[in-house]
């Protein structure tokens, strides 16, 4: 039997209030890749949407050229696969942003969980992650998605919970973000 989640699942892909390799506050780039493989990976588990949030207008403006390419343009007819899943990307400024659309249309504040490659005490396993999804809570729930060197402190706070992080070889744990997603997601979604 097909389990239909009824709580609404969302990813958000942040590139304000990260770090870089030298561990300083960075806003990274929308890397364009990221766009089109993690909104593949959103739409094959039926997520509901895809967040992508930066604070600058051309950065914003750079994937609405692409969403419009794929929505409306040539892409739409040329790949049909690929405009259904860009077709529920949303572009927002900030974390703010993104919340006060959820709460405004659902009604209730998003629940927020953030992911890493750095283990803690305080992460939340991936079963009572999957328990909390599969809830009948109202509430949307958002895993929050890094770049660069991964999400600072502040950001980090602003989540509800913190993820335990995919455990892959001892000596090397560097996956693309994109990579991270589609594993995280099958672990929670699949
Ligand atoms: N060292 C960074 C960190 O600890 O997050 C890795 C940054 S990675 C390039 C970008 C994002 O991919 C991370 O912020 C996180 O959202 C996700 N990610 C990468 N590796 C992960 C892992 N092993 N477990 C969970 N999430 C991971």
């Amino acid at each position: 039997m097909n389990f239909k989640r009824t709580r609404e699942f969302h990813i958000a892909l942040l590139h304000q209030g990260m770090t870089n390799k030298e561990g300083r506050d960075v806003t990274t780039s929308v890397t364009l890749i990221d766009v089109h493989d993690i909104a593949r990976t959103a739409r094959s588990y039926d997520v509901t949407s895809f967040f992508i949030i930066h604070p600058s207008p051309r950065m914003r403006q750079t994937v609405h050229t692409l969403l419009n390419h794929w929505g409306t343009g040539y892409g739409a007819t040329y790949n049909p696969n690929r405009h259904d899943a860009l077709s529920r990307v949303n572009v927002v400024a900030t974390l703010d942003d993104m919340i006060q659309n959820l709460h405004i249309r659902t009604g209730f504040a998003p629940y927020l969980f953030a992911t890493s490659a750095k283990g803690g005490d305080d992460r939340t396993s991936f079963s009572y992650m999957r328990e909390l999804i599969n809830s009948k809570d109202l509430s949307p729930i958002v895993m929050l998605l890094g770049t660069g060197s991964g999400m600072n402190k502040t950001t980090i706070g602003r989540a509800d919970a913190i993820l335990e992080p995919l455990v892959c070889s001892q000596s090397y744990n560097h996956l693309s973000v994109r990579a991270a997603c589609a594993i995280l997601t099958d672990r929670l979604l699949g």
